[in-house]
């Protein structure tokens, strides 16, 4: 019996996996660059954590997470985010002490949300982020947006709108709950049922609804800006003007709250502008969070971070750079021949030295035809068969076809054939993505 997967998540291979693995590379280097280190906490934390962080009235809190009983009895959670993770580590190892401040991290993993699976919405999805505590100006929160820009630029996705906002400090964020309430109590008979409950609780959770009846109401709403404090302000327009100083514009939303309790201050989402790609939601976003870290048993230290669904951004970069990925995908270098058992064990001292050398590299492992073997050389597009049989090895020579062009290049196997197969490789690649050059033909030996 076939077994699915489960509703919501999704195999990541071949050159999906390869996208997955470049961003998360160059993510990962324009933090270290940023003198960020990596993080990795586990996928599962006591539930009490995410009620405490992301807020008992949140619908992640509330609705969306994978939450069971282990074998002894713990509440237990997958993360359904990694910010509380990442600051529960920081209180648990003490982080703060052994570190100078500030204390900065970067990660990437797995997140789990029951959410109602659609385009970008997974039930298993990866953020890649950073948290930084420890500083208090709004600096910070320049350099958090400046990196989460960088970032996007590092992957060549530019066309994208940074949104940002301001949820202000507690006096604010009182003031605006109040006139919510107020607002929304002459409109909360209409609403669905989560709002109703989200309006005795935490009426700020109500702008999160996505119920479509809802939303017109919703859109009406008193937005927070106009209950900002001058300090809220100054800070806000601080931000604004040094990351448009440093080439980074924002446009103000004043609808922008964020899904989750814990920030205070500024708040930042980006989005993509691509006309080519259906809108997956935000690539990413975070913002400030004043008190998260001393809510977590912690000492008081102001944090910001943010973290991007490497879904969303897989996505984009599949549709956006299709042509490329397809022309340049990286295939196999050498595909070794052996024609009977003695060359393919001979074989073996070959293809780890080409490895071991950079090359990626792959062999047959039982005796079969040469037609057969070229055949599913040419099928999985390796650049180059390297024929070691019998003949050549007599004669002290390996017979090196490059797939492209059909050259043949018997080549001596000595201390100079790596040099002689990287002329080889420069001249394959000159071949196929600089159609303009013209590659001097070669023919024949080479040596
Ligand atoms: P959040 O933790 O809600 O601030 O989300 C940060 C980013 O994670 C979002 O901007 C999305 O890119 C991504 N994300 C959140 N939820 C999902 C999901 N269910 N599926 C895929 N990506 C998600």
């Amino acid at each position: 019996m076939e077994i699915n997967p489960v509703k919501g998540t999704h195999d990541i291979y071949l050159e999906e996996a390869d996208i997955y693995h470049d961003i998360e590379k160059c993510f990962s280097e324009v933090a270290m660059l940023y003198n960020y280190h990596e993080i990795r906490t586990p996928i599962i934390e006591h539930t009490n954590l995410f009620a405490r962080s992301a807020g008992e009235d949140s619908d992640i809190v509330n609705k969306e997470m994978y939450t069971f009983l282990d074998k002894g009895g713990r509440s237990i959670t997958l993360r359904p985010e990694m910010t509380a993770g990442v600051l529960r580590s920081i209180v648990s190892n003490k982080l703060y002490i052994a570190k100078e401040m500030p204390v900065r991290f970067f990660y990437s993993g797995p997140c789990f949300r029951y959410e109602r699976p659609q385009a970008g919405r997974y039930r298993q999805f990866h953020q890649f982020g950073i948290e930084t505590l420890g500083v208090n100006t709004p600096y910070n929160d320049v350099e958090v947006i400046l990196m989460a820009k960088q970032m996007l630029s590092m992957i060549r996705l530019d066309n994208v709108t940074v949104k940002i906002n301001s949820l202000g400090n507690e006096e604010t964020r009182k003031n605006y709950r109040a006139a919510l309430r107020e607002y929304f109590g002459g409109h909360i008979e209409n609403m669905c049922e989560d709002c109703k409950r989200r309006y005795e609780l935490n009426p700020l959770r109500i702008l999160d609804c996505k119920v479509p009846n809802d939303r017109p109401i919703i859109e009406k709403a008193p937005v927070i800006t106009d209950f900002l404090t001058p300090e809220d302000k100054e800070w806000l327009n601080t931000v604004r003007d040094m990351l448009s100083d440093l080439g980074v514009e924002t446009v103000l939303d004043t609808h922008l709250v964020r899904g989750l309790d814990y920030y205070t201050g500024v708040v930042f989402e980006i989005a993509s502008n691509y006309k080519e790609a259906p809108d997956f939601g935000a690539l990413g976003g975070g913002g400030h969070y004043a008190h998260l870290l001393k809510e977590l048993g912690g000492p008081d230290l102001e944090g910001a971070g943010f973290s991007f669904g490497l879904e969303r951004v897989a996505s984009l970069c599949q549709i956006i750079f299709k042509e490329e990925i397809e022309k340049y995908q990286e295939s196999l270098d050498f595909y070794v021949v052996g024609l009977n058992d003695e060359n393919i064990q001979n074989n073996f001292k070959l293809i780890t030295s080409l490895r071991l050398e950079g090359f990626i590299s792959d062999m047959n492992y039982e005796v079969k035809s040469m037609k057969s073997i070229f055949k599913y050389a040419s099928k999985i597009g390796s650049k180059f068969v390297i024929i070691a049989g019998d003949d050549e090895m007599n004669k002290g020579i390996v017979r090196v076809k490059n797939m492209l062009t059909e050259e043949q290049y018997d080549v001596p196997y000595d201390d100079q054939l790596f040099a002689k197969l990287h002329d080889l490789m420069k001249e394959y690649y000159e071949k196929r993505f600089n159609d303009n050059s013209e590659v001097e033909e070669e023919s024949g030996d080479i040596n």
